[in-house]
């Protein structure tokens, strides 16, 4: 029987529905969450990605400020911006579009944003509330996942999950959260041995590694759930019709545009998975929704915190 598939869509749409209520608790105080993005030189994914961030604030009624040095600016320059940031009330988000210029130290400015505000959840300190397993701003894409393995009822106690791949913004904050969701975790990486067979352990495999269709169907258990965070443009016909030999419909949205996207995860796992996420439509649209989550938990918990003080 072909998997479940775990539409990102629907689920997005659901947590727009609930983030509206309480945006519009929050309009009713006088409070409207904002944020600002910081999107440096022309590179065209990037670009869109910020646009389509921009959109979901403006479709929420969340305000947002884009700001777009060039690609000659320099780390101090960049300091001074999120300074600035950091010290506008107006402002409870900052986001700081990966990747930057080479010239510029990006360690050094993604710390320089204010813990508070860092609603990416990249930031040292909200890495270490992650570890330690208390509530901070969680970053969006792992978050996003753990939205759609709840609310589609898979069962995450006592589960095997394999996450394969281990940076800092996907893999690693995605195994902690399993892990603090008690299930047991295994995290893989380029130097795991029979990767294939550790995958084939897994009730539950999160892909995030950046290999197009690199987890094939022999790899997963029957019934599994998978989720699919790589987002890969096919761009090369060989490669389209390798991958794609089985489904038409891709093959010919790859002959009108030229180019395919495709995950981590070979499209024919939904064959044997009991449940996975599709690409585009999965993973995806959730880290947006994350972001926007994010924001508004940012608002609340910086008035609050301001509010505490004597
Ligand atoms: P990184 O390149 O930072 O990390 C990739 C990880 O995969 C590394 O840990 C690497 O291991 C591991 N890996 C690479 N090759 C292999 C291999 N042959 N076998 C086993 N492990 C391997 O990528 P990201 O975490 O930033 O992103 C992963 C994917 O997710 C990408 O496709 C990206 O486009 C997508 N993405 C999607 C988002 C969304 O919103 N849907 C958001 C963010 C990312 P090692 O550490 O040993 O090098």
């Amino acid at each position: 029987m072909p998997a479940r598939i775990l539409s990102g869509n629907a689920i997005r749409d659901q947590i727009y529905t609930e983030l509206k209520q309480e945006i519009a608790a929050l309009a009713a105080a006088g409070i409207r969450p904002g944020l600002a993005a910081v999107l440096v030189g022309e590179n065209p994914a990037s670009q869109i990605y910020v646009r389509s961030k921009i959109a979901a604030c403006e479709q929420l009624g969340l305000g947002s400020w884009m700001e777009t040095p060039p690609a000659t600016v320099t780390t101090d320059e960049m300091l001074a911006r999120v300074a600035l940031l950091n010290a506008r009330d107006d402002v409870d988000g900052i986001l700081v579009q990966l990747p930057l210029p080479p010239q510029v130290d990006s360690k050094r400015v993604l710390e320089a944003v204010d813990p508070a505000k860092d609603v990416d959840g990249f930031h040292p300190v909200n890495l270490g509330r992650l570890v330690s397993g208390r509530a901070g701003l969680v970053a969006c894409t792992p978050a996003g996942c753990m939205e759609i393995l709840r609310r589609s009822g898979i069962a995450l106690e006592g589960a095997n999950a394999v996450v394969v791949g281990r940076s800092d913004i996907v893999g690693k904050p995605m195994a902690l959260l399993l892990m603090h969701a008690n299930a047991t975790v295994t995290i893989c990486h380029s130097k795991t041995r029979d990767l294939p067979g550790v995958v084939r352990g897994a009730d539950i495999v999160v892909a995030a590694i950046g290999r197009a269709a690199m987890v094939e169907p022999g790899w997963v258990r029957p019934g599994a759930t998978v989720i699919d965070v790589g987002i890969n443009r096919i761009t090369d016909a060989v490669e389209a019709r390798r991958i794609f030999a089985n489904f038409p419909t891709k093959l010919a949205q790859f002959t009108e545009k030229g180019s395919v996207l495709v995950g981590d995860v070979h499209p024919g796992v939904a064959e044997v998975a009991g449940a996975m996420t599709p690409v585009p439509g999965g993973v995806g649209p959730l880290t947006i929704a994350m972001l926007m989550s994010n924001t508004v938990r940012a608002a609340r918990l910086r008035r609050a915190a301001v509010a505490g003080k004597p």
